[in-house]
């Protein structure tokens, strides 16, 4: 058996990958293939083949203080898109209630911005309140930058149970990508997530221009601090981002990407989110890599895939799916 194939054995049986352990070059080196069947036992023994859907809705566009350089919604940065204040209730209870009716599993509102607070943050209780009402099996999460522990636990009252911050990157390559905070401040967000009582949705964008070690890194860290679900971005450059130009990231870099986070956080969600149009087929491919979940629906900032589409692909790979509502 290869090296990778025993790596994963080993995996399964309980062992977890640490920083400084020699076998982490093989996943930067070794042969792909080898390396996305070993993820993909790994997620088949410790993770089963639940595929978990995820939606989310952009509930407030643009104008941001921030100047995360992948962002289109940083008002450093000079492109099109949409400025809007925070939405209203009835729109997120209806956009809720669509991907409730398509089967999927959790549902968040991500707001452009460094915070949430004042009128806004109100009326952010008052919809998720409304939502948890209405759609109890809907798992709630919340995505809003740099939010006080009050506001968050808040949040859990009106039935939020996650919450949403990346790291985005390595903390060596951070300060590269953003200067108005700093990854202290997501490790304190992350802290305050928990000790409110949610737990923590935190990966990032990958194709920024880190190295490789940069993304063992970023996924050691995440296993360190026992995060259970990891959206892997795959940028997409947008016109008038410091970004635009970033050469893209090659498919095979891409699985290589999901089999690396699987083999780091073999429990984890592998949430696949923005890049999934690298691939022709909707990327089949990325579940076969270790990817065990999905954004659905379109993204923040770019057109995402078909909710229907995504269930077909995935009944048809034999995973499973939450089912369709009876009457939808
Ligand atoms: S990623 Fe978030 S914090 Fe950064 S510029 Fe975009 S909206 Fe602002």
């Amino acid at each position: 058996m290869s090296d990778l194939l025993n790596l994963a054995n080993e995996v399964i049986s309980g062992r977890r990958m640490k920083d400084g352990d020699p076998e982490l070059s093989w996943l930067i080196t070794g042969d792909l293939d080898e390396l996305m069947q070993g993820a993909d036992r790994v997620r088949s023994e410790l993770c089963g083949d639940r595929v978990d859907l995820c939606s989310i809705i952009n509930g407030r566009g643009g104008k941001c203080s921030e100047n995360c350089k992948f962002c289109a919604q940083s008002a450093h940065h000079h492109t099109h898109c949409d400025e809007y204040g925070f939405l209203d209730t009835e729109t997120f209870l209806k956009d809720c209630g669509r991907m409730a009716a398509q089967g999927v599993d959790r549902y968040s509102i991500v707001t452009a911005g460094r915070t949430m607070a004042g009128a806004d943050l109100e009326k952010a209780i008052e919809s998720y309140r409304a939502m948890h009402e209405r759609y109890p099996e809907m798992i709630l999460c919340a995505s809003h930058g740099l939010v006080t522990e009050e506001g968050l636990r808040r949040m859990v009252e009106a039935g939020v149970t996650m919450y949403h911050t990346n790291v985005e990157t390595s903390r060596r390559f951070f300060p590269e990508i953003c200067t108005t905070h700093t990854y202290d401040d997501k490790m304190e967000q992350i802290r305050r997530a928990k000790a409110a009582g949610m737990t923590v949705c935190s990966g990032g964008i990958l194709g920024m221009g880190e190295t490789w070690q940069d993304r063992i890194d970023m996924a050691l860290l995440l296993a360190e601090l026992e995060i259970t679900s990891i959206p892997l971005n795959f940028l997409i450059p947008v016109p008038g981002t410091p970004l635009e130009n970033r050469p893209r990231l090659t498919p095979d870099e891409i699985l290589r990407i999901v089999a690396l986070f699987r083999y780091i956080n073999p429990t984890a969600y592998i949430r696949i989110a923005a890049g999934r149009s690298y691939f022709e087929d909707g990327g089949e491919v990325l579940f076969r890599a270790g990817a065990n979940a999905t954004l659905t629906g379109d993204m923040l900032t770019t057109v995402g895939n078909n909710t229907a589409q995504d269930r077909e692909m995935l009944t048809h790979m034999g995973r499973e799916i939450k089912p369709v509502p009876a009457g939808d």
